[in-house]
């Protein structure tokens, strides 16, 4: 009888030996053999679980690793970058702990240091950021504090800081549940002026307000398109408690909230002139979490951004360092752009040192070497590619030549 011919295609029961036989378009398979796929299913799964957790440990590495590795894109600023490799080396050990939380029940748990970064604009803030999120095998967003505003205001919700996350991981949310946020600008939401504000602040508190709960690690509900959140709305769920969030800003006038903590700290005592003298040298080095106080970051706020650390301005020396020095540095850039079009570029050195000085003259800090490499450069960029030099050599006088024709003269006049 037809009924009874039907049989398991996988074990070979027959329709009589099993309970249930389910038809497939060639064949069928019973319960057993669902069963035991079931089970083979989960095998290999967890072994792959492993098998990326694995792999995940082999990627961790060492702050003095993640320090060597910053040193190849970033001069200077040994502080900022010690206090980050130990942070992201922390965030990786904390990420571990949690994957073996099953096996110790009890165990210490740690909790993660988000980091304030405080130096004057073009000193490395995001270039340190960047240069980590290049190292780590983690998700890694860039957002900008100015753009967010309190709930009910024109803005963006400060749940599209983790919007940001999600789309570099696309939309994998326990990729983004262990990622790294950058915050720049951090001190643009500063609540104006020292005292608790009488009129409600849009720009500051508030944002600050909406901050506290993403940094301190509980479940955020983002709009995955980022910008306001509206009711029709599906929002993704996120916990935040593994996210490691570092805020960077220039903090413009903080020095001299530092400098009067410190001056207060000594007066009465036979104070050292010199030891004085230095410290008014750059006191951004002595910051601390009571001087973004000072500055307008609420104290609640500052209590989940536990290390504050500081980036130096950028002297004459560093800023010439940085034309030729790190991995991707302008004059290597520069050289790449004509060797690709056959033309080998050499550059006096009389040039580089001109570069520094007009970048220390217009305080345009490291950003302003490559506007000014631009202005220099442009008319040989333009020509060049279009004629047989095989050679190109940037003289002092060529260099000045063009710069004191660029727009940057317009400047001298401010
Ligand atoms: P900010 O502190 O304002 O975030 P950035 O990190 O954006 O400054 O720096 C602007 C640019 O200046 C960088 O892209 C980089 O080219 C250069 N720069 C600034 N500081 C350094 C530094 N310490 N080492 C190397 N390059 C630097």
């Amino acid at each position: 009888m037809a009924k009874n011919t039907l049989h398991c295609a996988f074990c070979g029961r027959s329709r009589d030996e099993v309970k249930i036989l389910i038809a497939g378009q060639e064949g069928h398979i019973c319960e057993n053999c669902v069963e035991h796929a079931r089970e083979i299913i989960d095998q290999e799964l967890t072994a792959k679980e492993e098998k990326t957790k694995a792999s995940f440990k082999l990627t961790v590495k060492k702050p003095v690793e993640i320090k060597r590795f910053l040193d190849e894109y970033v001069i200077g600023q040994d502080e900022a970058k010690k206090v980050l490799s130990v942070a992201v080396y922390n965030h990786y050990k904390r990420l571990q702990q949690k994957n073996q939380e099953a096996n110790k029940e009890g165990d210490v748990e740690i909790e993660k240091s988000n980091i304030v970064m405080v130096g004057e604009t073009g000193t490395g803030k995001t270039l340190l950021a960047k240069s980590i999120a290049r190292l780590l095998n983690v998700p890694f967003a860039i957002v900008d504090a100015t753009v967010f505003t309190e709930a009910g205001y024109v803005g963006e919700d400060v749940e599209s800081i983790l919007t940001r996350l999600l789309q570099v991981c696309n939309y994998d949310v326990n990729a983004a549940e262990r990622g790294i946020v950058y915050i720049d600008e951090i001190d643009k939401i500063a609540r104006k002026g020292d005292n608790p504000s009488i009129t409600r602040d849009v720009s500051g508190e508030g944002v600050q307000q909406g901050m506290l709960k993403l940094l301190e690690g509980t479940d955020v509900l983002v709009p995955p398109q980022g910008g306001r959140k509206h009711p029709e709305q599906k929002l993704i769920k996120i916990n935040t408690q593994n996210i490691l969030f570092i805020c960077g800003g220039a903090f413009d006038g903080i020095d001299k909230i530092i400098g009067r903590r410190v001056q207060s700290n000594t007066i009465g005592f036979n104070v050292d002139k010199e030891l004085q003298e230095n410290k008014q040298k750059n006191l951004l080095r002595y910051v601390n979490a009571t001087d973004l106080k000072g500055f307008g970051l609420i104290p609640e706020l500052l209590g989940r951004l536990p290390v504050v650390t500081h980036l130096d301005p950028l002297d004459a020396p560093t800023l010439r360092s940085i034309l030729t020095t790190p991995k991707n540095a302008l004059v290597k850039q520069y050289t790449r752009l004509f060797e690709m079009e056959n033309i080998k570029l050499t550059i006096e050195d009389a040039v580089l040192d001109f570069m520094v000085n007009k970048a220390m003259e217009f305080k345009l800090g490291a950003r302003g070497l490559r506007s000014i490499f631009e202005s220099i450069l442009t008319d040989a960029m333009y020509e060049l590619p279009s004629s047989n030099t095989k050679q190109f050599h940037l003289t002092l006088e060529y260099a000045e030549r063009k710069f004191d024709k660029s727009k940057f003269n317009l400047l001298k006049v401010a």
